[in-house]
């Protein structure tokens, strides 16, 4: 008998759409399917279907170099190791330098090294900082190196992947603030890849969140912070240290992990959500409006109806706002959803 084949599905299902000086923020845990969006947009990886247009041409059907470069200057991106980004052995100014001869060749040698100064102030470093290599550099200010790289091309879109993840806490609200500071004085839009989602509220405009490869949950920043919809978003906000109110400090995630491994049809976040009915295991929910926001739950659309198996599970269609989620301990195993 022939094994059956075994397809990840990273993200499925997705929609993003980014406007001009906009700051986006992608949020979910690991392997929820952010990094993939980012790769994807940066062609890293060839979408298996559906199309990805910038400026209304599909960028996975650029073919020529011209294209490519056209491509690569409007959209850059930002890594997520501050420490391995750059070659230890030139200074930080190479990277700056060599952006600005092969995107800009229209500019002399005087002018990329006045643009290069030019970039460096826009993220927070001096210009004398240009002659330091890496290792003379925090990780802060390397994570900065990077955006001057990036901005060298003149981007109109940043991809920054877990921009601060790798920083102490206590620089990563300056890093964030310049993000902020590129978008109001550069124009560039940012897609902005996190797992924390508290630190979107710093920046985004906006915030998605993904879970399993599938949006659950997308809207204006404040909105989906202070009212969040999809159970998934309260358990990520449930789990957000706050050290002036102890009982938060507990998380109230139990279940299993996502399986994306050839899923099937329904909700990915079944497994621990404490609010699952019989819908959820059968049905996969797709974002629907639910006042500034898109939300995929059945429960939260308030679609059960026609559910034989809503009878003694907590409505959260009425009152999301500010609940704690609380799963019952005694929740069934995912057999039973
Ligand atoms: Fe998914 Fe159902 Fe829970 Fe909504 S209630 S998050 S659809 S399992």
């Amino acid at each position: 008998m022939l094994a059956q084949k075994q397809v990840l599905h990273a993200v499925d299902d997705f929609d993003l759409t980014i406007q001009e000086r906009e700051i986006v923020a992608l949020v979910g845990e690991s392997g929820s399917g952010k990094s993939t969006v980012a790769r994807l947009l940066a062609r890293v990886y060839p979408p298996t279907r559906g199309e990805i247009y910038y400026r209304g041409r599909p960028i996975h059907r650029l073919r020529t170099r011209r294209a490519l470069f056209w491509y690569r200057g409007e959209v850059a991106m930002v890594f997520q190791d501050p420490f391995s980004a750059f070659n230890p052995v030139f200074r930080v100014s190479h990277g700056v330098m060599r952006n600005l001869a092969l995107h800009r060749p229209e500019l002399s040698r005087a002018e990329r090294k006045r643009e290069a100064e030019r970039v460096f102030k826009s993220v927070g470093l001096s210009a004398d900082m240009l002659r330091r290599f890496p290792y003379e550099m925090s990780g802060g200010e390397r994570q900065r190196v990077g955006f001057a790289q990036a901005l060298a091309v003149r981007p109109k879109l940043i991809l920054a992947d877990e921009p601060v993840s790798m920083l102490d806490v206590s620089i990563r609200a300056g890093v964030l603030n310049m993000m902020a500071s590129l978008r109001d004085q550069e124009g560039v839009s940012i897609l902005y890849i996190t797992h924390d989602i508290a630190s979107a509220r710093y920046v985004a405009d906006r915030v998605i969140v993904l879970y399993a490869g599938h949006m659950v949950e997308a809207g204006p920043t404040e909105t989906v912070l202070h009212d969040p919809k999809h159970p998934y978003t309260q358990l990520l906000l449930s789990a957000v240290a706050d050290v002036r109110e102890k009982e938060d400090l507990i998380s109230a995630d139990t279940g299993e992990p996502p399986r994306v491994i050839n899923p099937t049809e329904g909700c990915r976040f079944r497994w621990r959500c404490p609010y699952a009915i019989g819908k959820c295991a059968r049905v996969t929910p797709r974002p629907t409006p639910i006042g500034s926001t898109l939300v995929a739950c059945h429960v939260a659309a308030g679609d059960v109806e026609d559910d034989s198996e809503t009878a003694g599970v907590p409505s959260i269609a009425d009152d999301l706002s500010g609940q704690k989620l609380v799963p019952s301990p005694d929740k069934p195993p995912a057999s039973a959803v």
